[in-house]
């Protein structure tokens, strides 16, 4: 319904009484509102407010939840993982070690056991071919084994080698020995029958195993002892001796036996490490040689002379391994293994190209018979990328099950609200009607008159009253004048716009506040709702009635300046209606003086 409402500043006039509290059904606008207490009402939360205040409440709540969670994992998520990868970086140099020395032993067994056999004269030089049969016994048994052999005190030697290049050849066995002080060196190749394939006399050999380092350093020591690692001549794989000198019952020494392995599969070993894309297991001597290493060929050199070495770690090119061996390296520049403690671990993170990586060394056991130090590195982002793709993932099912629970939590809170929201709107509106009530009329209308004082913007009053309605409620009964008054605030409903507040004030009477509203536009409404009540009779059940009303007007003004002021003036209007003749507007501030009122009323 569109309102033609003027922007002219309003005009006010007359003095104002104060508003009062009036008991329900008690609807007169004059004596029984008057003289009882001022009007208090309770702010209740609007509908709107009450949803809003459980969907942020609850989304808060999710988001504070979850963030936390979040965050709590993300400070441990960092020092558990590291720690994680220390572990496990540990383990699997404590496999490594323990693989190594599973692999190792049995050539050592194998010289002990030896030696032990000669001393107990079960094997001998004099009985050659059962000896010849032990060391091939031995190459069968223990893959590893390159080579088993003895040489004794006069120079004579007996070697048992596995040949790996050719199928016919599958052992070769060299025999050096003086018979009545004539040297003779033969050379066999056993096929896998060991049958004889080939059989070559070497008289040009001038091989003495006396003159030989292993020889040499098992008979210095008196026990077992090992090489170095060297990369063997024939197999180019490197490898690596042990060796024990065999004494007789006066403890003279009769010889000394060797058992050559090869160590490759060391390499293989490490390869099948889980150390990531870019990390690497290796094992070094403390000299800085390469032993083994995942990557296998880092292991051997080509030498100028077309025979292979250890590579040293020192020659390396890979700046990621050199930043971890660098751990080693003294002030001096030149790598240092000594300084590591037998029983220690070290641990060190390194940065390259931007790139965390840790490394971890440990050397052999003090008590094993390789010097030897192991070295495991992981690039973080190899080790823990996982982790973190597992992380972001928990991240999302985490927000998608939080989401979930809002929505739930909403869902059921909208359920367990519903009576409380059906409540709020009971304490708001008038039950016969269906329009807001008293209390809500004192909630809204102050804050309505407020923001116009504030916005300087004009605001009306309007108190509409129903004439003579105890007269239709005695005559036609409550239940009739119950559908009157329904379909009265209908009819004013109705007739004025959406903006306007609309309550029943009590009993017959109605309050309309009409913001951006002068009191000139405001009485052209009266006049209009007037009309509107009175030109069309009424249907009721007990047939057509017709009804009037009277009402009272008046707006914001200097001298009215809130909500109670302005009421009690637009009731001292109705009052005036009322008293000359009903059916009519009266306008405040068009009105005698409140005494001359008094006297019309009388
Ligand atoms: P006046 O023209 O001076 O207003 O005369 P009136 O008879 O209308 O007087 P008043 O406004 O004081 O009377 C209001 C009457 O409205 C009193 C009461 O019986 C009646 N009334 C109040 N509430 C209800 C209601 O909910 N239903 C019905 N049917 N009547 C009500
Ligand atoms: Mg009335």
């Amino acid at each position: 319904m569109a309102l033609d409402k003027l922007a002219r500043s309003p005009r006010v006039q007359g003095d104002s009484h104060q508003i009062t509290k009036d008991t329900e059904g008690a609807a007169t606008p004059g004596s029984a509102r008057h003289g009882a207490e001022p009007v208090t009402v309770r702010t209740l939360p609007s509908r709107s407010s009450l949803r809003f205040v459980i969907v942020t409440g609850l989304i808060l709540l999710q988001i504070v939840t979850v963030a936390g969670i979040l965050l709590f994992q993300h400070l441990n998520e960092q020092q558990v993982l590291r720690e994680h990868m220390k572990r496990t970086m540990g383990g699997v140099i404590h496999q490594i070690k323990e693989n190594a020395q599973g692999f190792l032993t049995p050539a050592q067994n194998v010289a002990e056991l030896s030696r032990r056999l000669f001393e107990a004269e079960m094997i001998s030089w004099a009985r050659r071919t059962e000896l010849e049969r032990y060391f091939i016994e031995q190459l069968r048994v223990i893959p590893q084994l390159d080579a088993v052999y003895y040489g004794d005190r006069h120079g004579q030697f007996l070697m048992v080698r596995r040949e790996r290049n050719d199928g016919e050849r599958a052992y070769l066995i060299k025999t050096i020995e003086f018979n009545a002080e004539v040297r003779r060196v033969e050379k066999r190749w056993l096929n896998q029958m060991m049958g004889v394939f080939e059989r070559v006399d070497e008289a040009a050999d001038t091989y003495d195993p006396r003159t030989r380092p292993w020889y040499k350093n098992a008979l210095a020591k008196k026990e077992v002892v090992w090489t170095d690692p060297y990369v063997f001549f024939t197999s180019k794989q490197p490898g690596i001796t042990a060796a024990v000198p065999v004494f007789d019952r006066q403890n003279v020494v009769q010889g000394v036996v060797g058992v050559d392995m090869e160590i490759g599969k060391l390499s293989d070993f490490l390869g099948e490490q889980n150390v990531g894309q870019r990390g690497a297991a290796l094992i070094i001597n403390r000299q800085g040689d390469y032993v083994a290493h995942s990557n296998a060929p880092r292991v051997s050199r080509d030498m100028e002379t077309g025979q292979l070495r250890l590579a040293r770690v020192d020659e390396l090119d890979d700046p990621i391994e050199k930043a971890a061996i660098s751990v080693f390296r003294t002030p001096g520049e030149l790598l240092n293994f000594a300084w590591l403690n037998l029983e220690d671990t070290l641990h060190t993170s390194i940065d390259v190209e931007g790139e965390e990586y840790h490394a971890v060394f440990r050397p052999f056991p003090k008590m094993s018979p390789w010097p030897w130090v192991i070295g495991v590195y992981v690039a973080e982002t190899d080790f823990i990328g996982p982790f973190r793709r597992g992380k972001r993932n928990k991240m999302i099912v985490a927000i998608v099950i939080s989401a979930g629970i809002t929505l739930v939590a909403f869902l059921m809170a909208r359920r367990f609200m519903r009576p409380v929201v059906a409540l709020r709107d009971e304490v708001d509106r008038d039950v016969l009607t269906g329009v807001h009530n008293r209390r809500s009329l004192f909630e809204i209308a102050p804050r309505l008159v407020e923001q116009a004082r504030k916005s300087r913007s004009p605001l009306s009053v309007i108190i509409v009253d129903i004439d003579q309605f105890k007269k239709i409620n005695d005559t036609y009964g409550h239940a009739v004048g119950d559908q009157l008054l329904t379909a009265v605030a209908t009819r004013l409903r109705r007739a004025v716009q959406q903006e306007d507040l609309f309550a029943r004030y009590a009993g017959d009477e109605f309050v309309l506040v009409l913001p951006q509203t002068e009191i000139l536009v405001a009485s052209q409404v009266g006049e209009r709702l007037c009309a509107t009540i009175s030109e069309t009779p009424i249907k009721t059940t007990s047939g057509e009635i017709s009804v009037t009303v009277s009402l009272g007007v008046a707006d914001l003004g200097a001298d009215s300046n809130n909500f109670e002021m302005i009421f009690n003036e637009a009731d001292r209007a109705l009052r005036f209606a009322k008293v000359n003749g009903r059916n009519r507007v009266a306008v405040a501030n068009t009105l005698p003086t409140s005494k001359a009122v008094a006297v019309v009323a009388r």
